[in-house]
């Protein structure tokens, strides 16, 4: 029996990472119907709304989802609808994994270390995301609102240790400005430290977010799974993303009990769109990942396994991904895909 998956291509360079997924997801011969719908600007004028009732429902039947990205106005404008998806749908913990690709010869940004497997688990339904903001006095001053609760603090920090024992992790680090923000920050530490006893075989220690991105640019192999706030987590996993090659590599996964939707840390990156030009890795990797949640372990390892084997291969790789952005050897986005295919 095949399974049913959502699948929002988003916009921008959504629709070219989404279809370079679905070809690589459907060349594992793991049976997938896909559940096409869409979001974004591009629905506004029909349903009135960027985020239609019919698309959650559609992910709440099928349980899980995999979404390209989608484009959030900056500064005006609708709410974003990756935030509004997450909260709606009680994504709450937004798993990252930042891990380095071994290359056969030294490209920038991407070889910076040799040795970095981190996992970064951001709460995903509060803190400065909830969008409560208004106007003071316009133009002059404004206010936004950061929510923390124990409750998410608590259930985002369980998931970090429930992955680490899981997935064999030693150490599990909060992060946090709790020195300055003591009432919002001091909950979610005073929450973390409260479910770091309930796990004694993982160790637990904190750390203040500004310190932590120093120490993730000088030794990141200190680190092993981070737990964050909404804004920090955001923030810190872009980082990370910086030490292992970039944008185009780095997977995504919104997870909420028994539910689950898939998409890349980057987004839309307008520029490039239609270009073929960017990287599938981000989007393929979530891809691997949304197996895994469907139990397909096996399949999912062999798309990790060919995507690692092209990357190190050097040869069939997007530009983001060669010695120099302006190579002329560099392939477009679903060249890498049939190389990643072949490889499979
Ligand atoms: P971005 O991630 O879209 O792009 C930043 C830069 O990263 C790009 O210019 C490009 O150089 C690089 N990059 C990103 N993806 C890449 C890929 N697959 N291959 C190679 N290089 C890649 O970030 P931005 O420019 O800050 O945001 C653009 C839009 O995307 C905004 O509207 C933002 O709100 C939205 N966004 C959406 C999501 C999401 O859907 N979950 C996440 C982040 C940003």
């Amino acid at each position: 029996m095949a399974y049913t998956v959502t699948l929002i291509p988003g916009d921008g360079i959504g629709p070219e990472v989404s279809t370079a997924m679905r070809r690589v997801i459907e060349a594992t011969g793991v049976p997938i119907e896909w559940d096409v719908q869409q979001a974004g600007e591009s629905v506004i004028a029909e349903y009135g709304t960027p985020l239609p009732d019919h698309v959650l429902d559609s992910i709440r039947r099928n349980r899980v989802g995999i979404k390209g990205p989608i484009t959030t106005p900056v500064g005006k404008g609708f709410r974003s609808v990756n935030v509004s998806l997450r909260k709606a749908l009680d994504l709450y913990a937004n798993l990252r994994p930042a891990k380095t690709i071994p290359t056969r010869q030294p490209i920038p940004g991407l070889s910076r270390y040799d040795d970095v497997d981190l996992i970064i688990v951001r709460e995903n339904t509060e803190g400065l995301y909830v969008g409560i903001e208004h106007d003071v006095i316009p133009d002059e001053a404004a206010e936004a609102i950061r929510i923390i609760t124990r409750r998410a603090s608590e259930r985002v920090v369980r998931f970090a240790f429930e992955y680490a024992r899981q997935n064999g992790r030693r150490l599990v680090t909060a992060v946090h400005k709790a020195n300055i923000l003591k009432l919002t920050d001091g909950l979610f530490l005073r929450s973390a430290q409260r479910v770091a006893e309930e796990y004694p075989d993982i160790a637990f220690n904190d750390r203040i977010v500004d310190n932590l991105c120093m120490q993730l640019v000088q030794r990141p192999q200190e680190y092993d799974v981070l737990v964050l706030p909404n804004l920090f987590g955001d923030i810190v996993s872009d980082l990370c993303s910086g030490l292992v090659g970039g944008l185009g590599v780095t997977p995504g996964a919104n997870m909420g009990d028994g539910i689950a939707v898939f998409e890349p840390v980057h987004g839309s990156a307008p520029k490039y769109t239609g270009q073929n030009k960017v990287n599938p890795t981000a989007m393929i990797r979530s891809g691997a990942l949304m197996l895994r949640f469907l139990g397909e372990v096996e399949a999912a390892e062999r798309v990790e396994r060919a995507v690692t084997q092209v990357i190190a291969e050097g040869k069939y790789v997007t530009y983001d991904l060669k010695p120099t952005r302006d190579d002329p050897t560099a392939v477009g986005t679903q060249e890498m895909a049939e190389a990643i295919i072949a490889a499979l």
